[in-house]
């Protein structure tokens, strides 16, 4: 498919031996992925180079700082085949990206008889800015669950949309489950009722071929850290009527068009939602990023991810007393699971002190540990730089500190 011991020779970072002596095995993708090198030599060349403020500049380096910074959101559009650059909002990840819809959307569109649906299975950084504009807003918000296997009761969101809901915001894959929801499906019924969707792509970037077109949604929130691009960068793609539409967001340099002392009035889009100097390096780096990632093929990507999930997850099952937490048949890219009443920090850390980096805790999704009636999991998180040689480092590194702890 591809030469997998040719993509780690791109990821400097990988070929370190952890504390000195273990060799790094990183399975801990979900949390933020490693960057190759010529997205690491993106930064070192933007500062080395064209270090200089976007857009507002006459002079020769902010002009070839702003063309690499718009090439980025050139090949952000093509990546996710938005309609227009305009559509396409740098933000500082997924997490500011929720929190910008969620002030603006509720601002411009909610009251109080109004209702947003969300998900059991959401990352705080989909639940904790809804809850914020609820209380500001005075709208209701509700939650669908799931079942035992982590799959979304689709019915019951179905059956809770009524002519008050206006948004339903939920995850495209499952952080802590893994579960791929059927977006599409989703969104196709909600616009039937004319209720907008919001999709948190953080992780659904990095393992899915996301169209925002096919799939019609409104909004597409991720971050760039998650698809091998810097820390410090994310993409709120929306659709271009609504951002028109839209209140903004934050205030400041770049979203005005003019600025007396009585009133503001705003740039047009995307310039509207970016509020001060955004974080150019790390938006250039994005780019290099997505090149990457195209390089190799998502679909290929894709394929390769999908078997080492499942030979990890037979891997698994295998060991006595395994608890594999998100079991459902649309799944990609991570597992999250128990090893008997070992507590999951002491798995994680003895897993560690043989180089092996996985998750433990309840992974930003307090709601899924509730729903267990457990604290954490212990989780461990695919890229297409893993192999199985790793996974079989994995399961021995587990069995290991199984026969220690039980
Ligand atoms: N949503 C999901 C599903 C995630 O997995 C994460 C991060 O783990 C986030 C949102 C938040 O992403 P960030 O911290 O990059 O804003």
């Amino acid at each position: 498919m591809f030469d997998v011991d040719k993509i780690r020779e791109d990821f400097p970072i990988l070929k370190q031996k952890v504390r000195g002596k273990q060799n790094l095995v990183y399975f801990d993708n979900a949390a933020t992925t490693q960057k190759p090198l010529s997205v690491i030599n993106s930064i070192v060349d933007y500062y080395t180079e064209i270090n200089s403020n976007v857009h507002r500049g006459v002079h020769y380096l902010s002009g070839l700082a702003t063309d690499e910074f718009e090439k980025s959101r050139q090949k952000v559009k093509e990546f996710i085949n938005a309609q227009s650059t305009q559509e396409i909002i740098f933000t500082r990840g997924t997490t500011e990206s929720i929190n910008l819809v969620a002030n603006a959307f509720s601002k411009t569109f909610l009251s109080k008889n109004d209702q947003v649906i969300i998900t059991e299975m959401e990352h705080h950084s989909n639940i904790v800015p809804w809850q914020i504009a609820r209380d500001e807003f005075g709208f209701t918000l509700k939650y669908v669950s799931f079942d035992e296997k982590g799959v979304l009761n689709q019915e019951e969101l179905f059956s809770m949309i009524n002519e008050n809901t206006k948004l339903v915001a939920l995850t495209h894959i499952s952080n802590t489950l893994g579960t791929i929801n059927p977006i599409k499906e989703i969104i196709d019924f909600c616009h039937k009722k004319n209720v907008k969707v919001l999709i948190d792509g953080a992780q659904g970037i990095a393992h899915t071929q996301v169209d925002v077109q096919k799939l019609d949604c409104d909004f597409y929130c991720f971050s760039g850290h998650k698809i091998y691009a810097p820390m410090g960068v994310g993409v709120m793609y929306g659709k271009k009527e609504l951002l028109e539409n839209m209140a903004v967001y934050q205030g400041g340099g770049e979203m005005i068009k003019e600025v007396t002392m009585e009133k503001t009035t705003f740039n047009e889009l995307p310039y509207k939602y970016e509020a001060g100097t955004p974080s150019v390096a790390d938006v250039i780096g994005l780019k290099y990023a997505l090149d990457y990632v195209d390089k190799i093929g998502m679909k290929d990507i894709i394929s390769y991810e999908d078997y080492l999930m499942e030979y990890t997850t037979e891997q698994l099952q295998k060991i006595k007393d395994i608890r594999i937490i998100g079991q459902s048949k649309e799944k990609s890219s991570c597992i999250s699971f128990l090893l008997g009443n070992i507590h999951h920090l002491d798995v994680g850390t003895l897993l560690d002190m043989q180089g092996i980096a996985i998750r433990t805790g309840h992974h930003c999704a307090e709601p899924v540990m509730q729903h267990f009636h457990i604290e954490g999991t212990d989780r461990v998180s695919f890229s297409f730089y893993n192999t199985k040689q790793e996974v079989d480092i994995f399961i021995k590194g587990l069995l290991k500190a199984q026969s220690m702890l039980m």
